[in-house]
């Protein structure tokens, strides 16, 4: 990625971010850690949440928005609480979902990333979850293999009821989908 399109990654983060209640507090930060240290999931990404502002702060957001930091964080808001900055960096946290879902940066095979996206097509499709088209979405996105292994389960739960495997679509789906369109316009301006 240019250099060019990751400043600008930078300072589209920069805009959102100052523009949520104590955002303002971004340009803060002291690099003390406390977030890392409090963070459960600091350990397994690839960037800790110290390291998130610093490498804002470089213009390297895109290397984070491709890694598995954001789609690791558990929304505990312990960074944000014990931040002496008052950053509220679990927000932050969201944002960078939502610029690496519009700028397609997510990584393609992180789970949560995947389930998130998978998710998000079928609830803007239909209204409302619907488990078997969620599922399948994610499993071909995955590794298709794995679907044989939910097999067995799938079958008990539809048998009982509890699973159905044509899709409800809600009343007024037209109307849901505008207001998806509308929010998804404002977002992109
Ligand atoms: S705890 Fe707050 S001030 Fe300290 S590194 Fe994290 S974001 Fe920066
Ligand atoms: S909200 Fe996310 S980034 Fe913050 S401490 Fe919890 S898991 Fe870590």
């Amino acid at each position: 990625m240019s250099n060019t399109k990751a400043e600008s990654l930078s300072r589209e983060l920069l805009e959102r971010v100052r523009a949520l209640p104590g955002g303002q507090t971004i340009d803060k930060c002291i690099q003390c850690g406390t977030c890392s240290g409090s963070c459960p999931s600091s350990g397994a990404m690839d960037y800790g949440p110290r390291e998130v502002i610093a490498a804002l702060r470089a213009g390297m957001l895109d290397r984070v928005l491709k890694s598995n930091t954001v789609w690791l964080c558990a929304s505990c808001y312990s960074c944000s609480v014990r931040c002496p900055a008052k950053i509220p960096f679990t927000d932050v946290m969201y944002e960078l979902k939502r610029l690496g879902v519009k700028h397609k940066l997510c990584p393609s095979r992180t789970t949560n990333a995947v389930m998130s996206q998978a998710f998000m097509e079928v609830v803007n499709h239909h209204g409302r979850n619907a488990e078997t088209k969620l599922l399948r979405k994610y499993y071909l996105r995955m590794n298709p293999f794995q679907i044989l292994g939910q097999l067995k389960l799938t079958w008990r739960l539809f048998a009982r009821g509890r699973l159905s495997f044509i899709p409800h679509t809600i009343r007024g789906i037209d109307s849901f989908r505008q207001i998806v369109a509308a929010v998804e316009d404002h977002d992109v301006s």
